[in-house]
């Protein structure tokens, strides 16, 4: 079992190797392959699994093969080709970390938004061009409105943590996010559910938001 199993690119290997991950977990084994195959998924993992690497791989392979959108429409508005939806700074910094890593060299840009922070700073980093957004649901919902992000060509979500995110009464924001007109439909885009649990709430947001998904439990 290695990272070599699938094929990721010779950059993304190259980064996967400078993190020194010589071997997939569990998560990642099952869970990449999957995401290749363009099935959305519901997976059940707890923190320190590997599941950010599990779904960040699969996605940045994909990100870095898309076109330029941002051209057509100017640096004022990006339009991700990624969403990463999380319940918090700390983590949705923590994912963010581990993009910048795996995405250094390729063509895909990174940023994160979350609240509790200077907006101004975040619109400058996102102005400066965004593949990939990693984002707390309050900001991003601010950023929507004030018309610095549009989802339209956003093919791959994933929602981390998505029971801490309902725990912490965000559901609101989500199905306002997910279910705006202008993003892509499911079965259209792909998306990706990581949680610890999956209650009742979540197998209604699973219900809602993923297309024939395939379960996974780690
Ligand atoms: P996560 O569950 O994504 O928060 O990851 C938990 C920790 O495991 C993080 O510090 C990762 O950098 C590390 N990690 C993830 N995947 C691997 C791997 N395949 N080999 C070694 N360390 C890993």
């Amino acid at each position: 079992e290695s990272f070599q199993d699938v094929d990721m690119g010779e950059i993304i290997m190259g980064n996967i190797a400078l993190s020194r991950y010589t071997r997939p977990t569990p998560v990642q084994k099952y869970a990449i392959p999957i995401v290749k195959s363009k099935r959305d998924l519901m997976a059940c993992a707890q923190t320190g699994s590997g599941k950010t690497a599990a779904f960040l791989l699969p996605i940045l392979i994909k990100s870095s093969s898309f076109k330029e959108y941002n051209g057509k429409y100017g640096r004022r508005k990006q339009y991700p080709i990624s969403l990463v939806l999380a319940p918090t700074r700390e983590l949705a910094l923590q994912i963010y970390d581990e993009a910048r890593k795996f995405s250094y060299r390729s063509r895909v840009r990174p940023c994160v938004v979350y609240g509790g922070a200077d907006i101004g700073q975040q619109i400058r980093e996102l102005e400066r061009g965004c593949h990939l957004l990693v984002a707390t649901p309050g900001r991003l919902v601010d950023m929507m409105e004030r018309g610095k992000i549009g989802l339209d060509y956003c093919k791959y979500l994933v929602l981390d943590e998505a029971d801490r995110m309902l725990d912490m009464g965000f559901e609101p924001q989500i199905r306002r996010i997910v279910e705006q007109d202008t993003m892509p439909h499911k079965g259209i885009r792909q998306t990706m559910m990581f949680s610890a649990t999956f209650p009742k709430e979540i197998q209604i947001l699973a219900r809602d938001f993923l297309e024939e998904y395939i379960f996974l439990a780690v």
